[in-house]
């Protein structure tokens, strides 16, 4: 018997199969996970649908109160989410809490927006307004680095639009997701948010499910690829939060003791794996053997361990393909540039990897222009900005980047012109639920927070009327 449960249409209830939960600190089982099966997938989505009708119908007031209910329960147990989350992820703790304790926060957000009826005209001979309408159901595809936090990027958006809802975790950390299915079983109708788990084929099921009217996804370009191709067929809504390969650009005359613990926690947060981490730093020639030094100090220092231990700054690598795939990379790496820190695994048990800092290391090499998603980064030197700017923007991605000076106007030029959703100047990788966040390029299509981000789970309907 699984230790977990699906929620479908309000009820708890087991999978159809099982599956293990791996702690990445130490390769041993979490726990036994309920793995939904095709039948129980269509069962939540008729389920969402049949509750459709009567969420829509809702005073929007009335869904407030429920997202509202949420937070609270969230807030409550963030604890035991946080717990559960280090578990499974692997990250510290104490991020862990705090990733509960943000989710709580973004359902919280939510609850002071609206949906006004915008007038576009009202003249002597018409009428013209916009509605924002609910969609039906919205399925929900989520990643393994930010359970929670990710999760309560769409939730709280999709249901306060009026639509319901299948929500699918990525398999290997299904288990906060689901603590958080059951702990507000309660609040929602039957029906409204059903929660499934699997061993990763039902994210292709609900793309090309029917039922399903749209798809919210984050997780990786390639399969952002899929979900666009298999939502094709019924020109089904999607909004793709996508990879990334966030470039840093440090300006001559920034002080690296100053700057280089701000791009060491940009790069290192989440040992890398954030979509918005920095995954390339370009530093300027004049202070280049000085920020690669601090870097490589910070490396050297960083506390890496199992999270649940106090102390520790850096978890594991969440599952073995991401764990071989960054050593691979660290294995490239070695030829194309100088380690001076880290550059291997550390025990023998356990996903962990030292962090590790290249330098000599230059674009075209593999850990610069592939997307590394853990604890390794590539400081690449240059001499004028606007190369580094140019060699920046050659890449496929455009999630977030950064640019780093005590000359505010320069770096404000630069930011214009960095082809990314997000620039940010003298730090980087915030985030906040009122700010739109969104990808470029191949980062991704639409947005996700803000009024902008609630926009997209809309359908916009005008009401023309004749006078
Ligand atoms: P992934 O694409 O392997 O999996 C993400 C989710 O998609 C999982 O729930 C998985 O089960 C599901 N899935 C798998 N195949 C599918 C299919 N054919 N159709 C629909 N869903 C399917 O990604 P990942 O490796 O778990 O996540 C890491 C990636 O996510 C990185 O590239 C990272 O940059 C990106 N990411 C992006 C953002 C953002 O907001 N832009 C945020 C976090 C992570």
């Amino acid at each position: 018997m699984a230790d977990y449960k699906l929620l479908i249409n309000g009820a708890l209830v087991d999978g159809d199969a099982e599956m293990d939960v791996i702690n990445p600190a130490n390769e041993e089982l979490v726990a036994k996970c309920p793995r939904a099966s095709r039948a129980q997938l269509d069962a939540a989505v008729a389920a969402a649908q049949a509750a459709f009708p009567a969420w829509r119908a809702m005073p929007i007031a009335e869904r407030k109160a429920k997202l509202t209910a949420i937070a609270d329960i969230v807030q409550a147990n963030a604890q035991e989410l946080g717990r559960i989350l280090t578990q499974e992820q692997g990250k510290p703790i104490g991020d862990a809490v705090g990733e509960a304790f943000g989710a709580s926060a973004f359902f919280r957000y939510f609850t002071m927006l609206d949906l006004p009826v915008k007038v576009i005209d009202d003249s002597p001979n018409r009428k013209v307004e916009a509605h924002r309408r609910p969609l039906g159901v919205v399925g929900a595809i989520v990643p393994w680095n930010f359970p929670l936090i990710l999760m309560a990027f769409k939730v709280p958006a999709a249901l306060l639009a009026g639509n319901t809802m299948v929500l699918k975790p990525a398999p290997t950390t299904p288990l906060s997701t689901l603590k958080f299915a059951e702990l507000i079983k309660d609040v929602l109708p039957p029906g409204v948010l059903n929660v499934i788990a699997d061993g990763g084929e039902l994210g292709a099921e609900m793309t090309a499910h029917p039922g399903i009217r749209k798809i919210s996804y984050t997780g990786s370009t390639a399969t952002g690829k899929r979900v666009m191709a298999g939502a094709a067929d019924a020109l089904k809504r999607i909004t793709l939060e996508l990879g990334g390969n966030d470039a840093s650009i440090v300006l001559p005359g920034s002080d690296p003791k100053a700057v280089a613990p701000k791009i060491f926690a940009g790069a290192f947060q989440n040992s890398g794996q954030v979509c918005i981490a920095i995954k390339r730093a370009y530093v300027h020639d004049s202070i280049y053997d000085a920020m690669c030094e601090e870097l490589a100090t910070l490396a050297q220092n960083a506390v890496v361990g199992d999270g649940l231990q106090q102390g520790t700054q850096l978890g594991p690598i969440q599952n073995k393909t991401q764990f071989e795939r960054v050593m691979g990379l660290i294995e490239s790496a070695k030829k194309d540039g100088k380690i001076i820190a880290g550059g291997e695994r550390l025990g023998d048990k356990g996903y962990f990897i030292k962090p590790t800092i290249v330098r000599d290391i230059t674009d075209g090499a593999r850990l610069v222009d592939e997307e590394q998603f853990g604890p390794v980064l590539p400081v690449i030197r240059y001499t004028d900005p606007e190369d580094a700017l140019a060699r920046a923007n050659r890449s496929e991605y455009g999630l977030g980047g950064s640019i780093w000076s005590s000359d505010l106007e320069q770096a404000y030029d630069l930011a214009t012109r960095m082809e990314s959703g997000t620039v940010w100047v003298n730090k980087h990788a915030e985030l906040a639920p009122n700010i739109p966040f969104g990808g470029a390029k191949a980062s991704g299509i639409g947005v996700e927070l803000g009024e902008e981000g609630l926009a997209e789970f809309t359908q916009l309907q005008v009401i023309n009327v004749a006078r």
